[in-house]
């Protein structure tokens, strides 16, 4: 057994390979184990995040975006646009090619801070040792004072919907259809529905959504959520609430799908189907029974604020313990879990983390939502702006959507804003500096915004909180 190393890192996704870098810039010697290999059995770094996940379907995203408004909307500009056409195989290698890119990044990035990788699956033992098994099935078992498991997630499998890999895939196999779907199905209108969904609606598909839930995107605030809903239905996404899928039969290329919904029972027929009903930690096989590590009914990792598992010396960061699935998420908590390891009191905030979803307008969002500020009896005040009254949207041509901040009654400290609209990813991101500098929205409203931007949609949503917004009616004048 080697024991070359102060930290282990197992798994190379965003929470993984951040924090071995963290670590290593930190003066600890570190190695990260991942098991995901090319055909050269050499390591895949990068994760769901970088290999499946967030950049290639930003990729499509921004390709398929594209071609929409070249195919569509330049009309609006007094753009002709004839014969455009459509490359799906030249679209995913650009693709493909900005996944090489970033994954060959991190690879140099680890090298450079000196990281070791090892190929193999791991799985963690007591007294923190780590056995490996490579791809030739090869053993080796390694151990270090201390283990951080950064295993992610996979596609969570519903019964009624077994993925062929085929016509019937999941986020991963929607990443690379070879051709555009005349008649698409998305099982979940959650993140992962709205985004792949759009990218192939976008391309030509008739995209309809089963979501089991009553409510479209439960988590976000009720207002948002709504527009968001007017928004998609207007871009063609047929978003069916209350749908629960009962049976699903493959037919040579036709795949029926047959779902309840109320008292009703329906039969729909697609080419392509995409399962998207979640995420599952991916715990199963990471550790023995004896390591000390124990997971919820869920799966997932039990570990303190600051990551740390009930087992001494093991930490755990990214999807596999609770909070949101998000890459941001998952890296900072690497960061802090490496800061901990070399001493220092290092901790998230985990009430001011972002969350987008990339659709086009994006959706965005942080802190509470008017329904959790209710539900908790917090005295607030709300100020929302629309898109349609700001000089910048109108120029674009993006006048959907609004801004909408909350803030405390008494302090008027910022408590949470949400976007739907252009920019809103950018947009949050302002607020969430605002939050951490703990700014309420009188700041907001002393402070001087550049004009024509979308920012100005905060500087009067912040306004709008004292019933001063400049640009609309305000109902009470102060
Ligand atoms: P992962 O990225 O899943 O990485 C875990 C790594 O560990 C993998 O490489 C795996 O091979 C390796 N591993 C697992 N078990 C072992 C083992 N036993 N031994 C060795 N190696 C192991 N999040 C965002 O914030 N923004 C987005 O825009 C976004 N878009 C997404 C789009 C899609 C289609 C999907 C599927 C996800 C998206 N996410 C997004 C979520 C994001 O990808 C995840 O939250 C993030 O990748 C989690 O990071 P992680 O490091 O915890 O795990
Ligand atoms: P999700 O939780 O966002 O959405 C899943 C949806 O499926 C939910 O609305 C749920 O009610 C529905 N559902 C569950 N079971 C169902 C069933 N049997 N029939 C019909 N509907 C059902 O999960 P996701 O879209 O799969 O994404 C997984 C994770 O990946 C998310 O937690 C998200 O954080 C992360 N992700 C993030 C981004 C981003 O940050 N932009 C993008 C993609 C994925």
């Amino acid at each position: 057994m080697s024991n070359p190393f102060d930290v282990i890192v197992i798994g190379s996704g965003p929470a993984g390979y951040v924090c071995a870098i963290r670590c290593a810039q930190l003066g600890l010697s570190t190695a990260v184990i991942e098991q995901n290999v090319n055909e050269q059995a050499k390591p895949l770094l990068g994760g769901t995040c970088l290999n499946v996940g967030c950049i290639p379907s930003k990729a499509l995203l921004d390709s398929s975006h594209r071609y929409a408004e070249a195919a569509g909307h330049l009309a609006d500009h007094g753009i002709g646009m004839e014969g455009v056409s459509l490359d799906v195989a030249g679209m995913m290698s650009r693709k493909d090619k900005i996944v090489s890119q970033l994954t060959g990044g991190v690879s140099g990035l680890l090298k450079a801070n000196e990281v070791t990788v090892i190929t193999g699956s791991a799985v963690l033992f007591a007294g923190r040792q780590v056995e490996v098994t490579d791809a030739s099935g090869e053993k080796s078992t390694h151990t270090a004072d201390n283990i951080v498991l950064a295993a992610g997630s996979e596609p969570t499998a519903i019964p009624p919907a077994p993925i062929d890999g085929d016509r019937v895939v999941d986020s991963t196999g929607a990443l690379c259809f070879e051709a555009v779907p005349e008649r698409l199905g998305v099982i979940g209108a959650g993140v992962i529905g709205l985004e792949l969904g759009s990218v192939w609606a976008r391309l030509g598909a008739n995209v309809v959504m089963l979501e089991a839930m009553d409510q479209f995107l439960p988590n976000m605030d009720e207002q948002i959520a709504a527009e968001s809903a007017k928004i998609f239905a207007k871009q063609g996404l047929d978003i069916r609430l209350g749908a629960r899928v009962t049976d699903l039969t493959v037919n040579g290329e036709i795949v029926s799908v047959a779902y309840t919904q109320g008292d009703s029972n329906e039969t729909l027929e697609f080419d392509r189907l995409i399962v998207a009903v979640g995420r599952t930690p991916r715990t199963e096989k990471l550790f023995a029974a004896d390591s000390g590590v124990t997971v919820d009914e869920r799966g997932f990792v039990f570990v303190n604020d600051y990551c740390a598992t009930e087992a001494p010396g093991v930490w755990a960061v990214g999807d596999i313990v609770r909070g949101p699935m998000l890459a941001h998420k998952g890296s900072e908590e690497g960061v802090m879990v490496a800061e901990r390891i070399h001493g220092k009191a290092a901790q998230l905030n985990y009430d001011v983390i972002p969350s987008i979803i990339y659709t086009h307008p994006e959706v965005a969002a942080v802190g509470k939502t008017e329904q959790d500020l209710k539900a908790e009896g917090v005295d607030y005040k709300v100020g929302s702006f629309p898109f349609a009254a700001i000089g910048r949207a109108m120029a674009s041509g993006e006048t959907e959507g609004l801004v909408k901040i909350m803030s405390d009654a008494d302090s008027d400290q910022i408590l949470g804003a949400h976007v739907v609209g252009p920019s809103a990813a950018d947009l949050v991101q302002q607020i969430v500096i605002a939050i951490e500098m703990a700014a309420s929205t009188e700041d907001l409203q002393l402070m001087v915004f550049g004009h024509p931007t979308m920012s100005e949609a905060v500087h009067e949503a912040a306004l709008a909180v004292d019933g001063r917004a400049i640009h609309m009616v305000n109902r009470a004048k102060r």
